[in-house]
């Protein structure tokens, strides 16, 4: 288009008379759905019609109502229909407002994917879109996968990965999608979503948006702000008694608000699921749930305060079942049981983005010390066979110091070789001394072959006062880093990474170790409950006490005012933090034990027929065991005092 061109299609725009439509009105008046978006487009183009899914209509109407700040969307997948109505919202916003808009996905991949799938199908499927937007052919046509421009203003798609990709994208209208799949951070900037709202600091009428299916109770985003909104649910009528009321999966429910309506099935007959209504208790058939949901209407459920929300789950589905069910009622049952068959992971996802409910991590999840107890096996050699890698763990105490020794096997099948503790004033040599011995020394592995202690992390953070012991640890290990034994401290923040290491001014190398990455996987290992890998097993007579498998077990996740966290259930928890660290020095070495393995038993040492000084043997990870051996460095060794 020309410039001249450009002018006069805008001043036609701007003095062409137009009724007065809200974003569904218009929708429903010039909307096309592209070709092939949905069943009902599978042939060619057809109108789009907000009365094929009335729910629509509240939603995009809280984008116009000048009291709403932000609009908050939790829908089931394919259900709620979120794309089609950020798809209306924007050609509204094109057609009628102008200006510039910032519409954020997770990646930079995903802003292109809902450009080229779906936005710019939708804009060359609707005429009066299409000859806003210039054809992407055009040499001067200004438009790009991620920066689509139309007479009267800019379309920006930005990641939530990328903070160059929201350089220069400002807008009153921010649209943020998938938010729960977004990182914590953009790289050093902060929360995404909050960096989207700045784009829009300078437009007092910005219209904001946020929608996502939720995850885990107490991180996810999207469960957050629909907490902050007015929590609008689509209530809908009993055919029997009348009462407005909410379609829920079961009594479990996190949503307790409303008279309730709850799916039933005979056992193993998913085709025959039914639904209750909890008021009289009279059953409702499919035909009937879908009457209702489209008799419903969206009640808000807490005060409003600028944010407006909405839930819909899957149970209001107005669209037909999938091939070879009987109706929708039968999908969804048939699902969910094969879900439950498939494991927790399957049926997560079904409570994340069918029933649009976050996942909950339950306290009792916490594995029995006494059943662990049961565990205790006598190992029959200092060091079992399938071991071959070992790691060490220290943890500081006023009075003491602690440790264990694990032996890492193929699939990280874990032994617990060795727990106990060093009394003695962690400021006086006398204990490092005790336990420079432990870590120096080898141990008798069945194949002949004397293993050394391959990685040890010794916590300096202290559990009372972060600086009371940091001098002592960083005094042991400064010549000893060499030998791969290194200071840490936990770090109790969510998300923090299972362990990394940064080099200090003092030239101290201090590794902050993930608390609850490494508590999860430590909790989910000894849940395990048959030897392969992951499990973990407990030597007999090695310190492993029921007071030992008390502190492994002291700690729960729970959730606190929506935040994860985890718990102390009792006052002492070495046993786990040494599981910790131990795991952290582990994941450090990034150890291949394949090779490790293969390495060791290439070295094993033929029964001798005379007894001989046991061959010492340094393990190595994979990757330097091919390189041509280091000059011994002596400064490792000497003796600390
Ligand atoms: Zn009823």
């Amino acid at each position: 288009m020309t410039p001249f061109a450009t002018v006069l299609a805008r001043f036609a725009r701007i003095t062409r008379p137009r009724p007065k439509l809200n974003i569904w009105q218009w929708a429903d008046s010039v909307r096309y759905l592209a070709r092939g978006v949905s069943a009902k487009s599978r042939h060619g183009a057809t109108r789009y019609s907000s009365s094929d899914a009335p729910h629509q209509r509240g939603v995009m109407e809280s984008f116009t109502d000048p009291e709403v700040q932000t609009t908050v969307m939790i829908g089931a997948s394919q259900v709620f229909g979120k794309t089609e109505i950020f798809n209306n919202v924007l050609g509204y916003f094109m057609d009628y407002r102008s200006g510039n808009a910032v519409v954020m996905y997770p990646t930079v991949d995903s802003s292109e994917k809902y450009s080229k799938k779906k936005l710019m199908p939708m804009i060359r499927s609707t005429p009066v879109l299409d000859a806003l937007v210039p054809n992407s052919r055009s040499r001067d046509s200004g438009n790009t996968i991620l920066v689509k421009e139309y007479t009267g203003g800019s379309i920006f798609l930005v990641g939530a990965n990328s903070t160059s990709s929201l350089r220069g994208a400002t807008g009153e209208l921010l649209l943020a999608d998938e938010i729960d799949s977004y990182e914590d951070s953009v790289g050093d900037e902060g929360d995404a979503v909050d960096l989207l709202w700045k784009r829009g600091e300078s437009y007092p009428t910005a219209v904001q948006a946020v929608s996502s299916t939720p995850t885990i109770e107490g991180s996810s985003r999207i469960w957050s702000w629909f907490q902050m909104s007015d929590q609008r649910f689509w209530f809908v009528p009993c055919p029997h008694c009348g009462v407005h009321g909410l379609f829920k999966w079961s009594q479990e429910s996190a949503v307790k608000t409303g008279p309730s309506y709850f799916v039933e099935w005979p056992k193993d007959k998913p085709a025959e699921a039914f639904i209750v209504c909890a008021s009289c208790a009279k059953s409702i058939d499919d035909t009937q749930r879908l009457a209702m949901y489209f008799n419903g209407r969206w009640q808000a459920t807490a005060p409003f305060t600028g944010i407006r929300g909405f839930h819909l789950n899957w149970i209001y589905c107005p669209w037909p079942a999938k091939k070879g069910y009987k109706n929708r009622l039968h999908q969804m049952a048939e699902e969910w049981e094969r879900g439950k068959k498939k494991g927790e992971q399957s049926l997560k996802v079904i409570v994340n983005t069918g029933l649009c409910e976050t996942w909950k991590i339950k306290l009792e999840d916490r594995p029995d010390h006494e059943a662990l107890m049961l565990r205790l096996e006598d190992y029959p050699t200092e060091i079992p066979d399938p071991v071959v890698y070992l790691t060490a763990s220290v943890d500081t105490q006023a009075d003491r110091l602690e440790y264990e020794i694990q032996g890492w096997a193929i699939g990280e099948e874990l032994y617990g070789i060795k727990t106990g503790k060093i009394f003695g004033n962690p400021h006086l040599a006398d204990a490092w001394n005790q336990l420079d011995g432990i870590l120096s020394g080898t141990f008798a592995h069945p194949c002949g072959v004397a293993l050394r202690i391959g990685c040890t992390l010794i916590d300096s953070g202290g559990q009372h006062d972060a600086k009371a012991f940091a001098k002592p640890v960083y005094n042991f290990v400064r010549r000893r880093q060499g030998r791969y034994i290194f200071a840490c401290k936990g770090s109790s923040e969510l998300g923090s990474p299972l362990v990394v290491g940064r080099l200090q001014k003092n030239g101290i190398m201090l590794h902050s170790v993930g608390g609850d990455v490494a508590k999860s996987i430590i909790y989910e290992r000894l849940s395990i409950m048959t030897p392969g890998p992951g499990y973990c097993h407990f030597g007999v007579g090695r310190g492993y006490d029921e007071e030992y498998f008390k502190q492994l077990t002291a700690e729960a996740v729970s959730i606190n005012k929506g935040k994860r966290q985890w718990v102390k259930l009792r006052a002492r928890n070495e046993g786990l933090d040494l599981r910790v660290y131990g795991h952290a020095a582990f994941e450090l070495r990034n150890v291949n034990l394949q090779a490790v393995s293969d390495n060791l038993r290439k070295s094993a040492v033929p029964p001798p027929e005379e007894p001989k000084e046991p061959k010492t043997f340094i393990l190595k990870p994979a990757s330097e065991a091919s390189l041509p051996p280091k000059p011994r460095r002596r400064v490792g060794f000497v003796k600390w005092v």
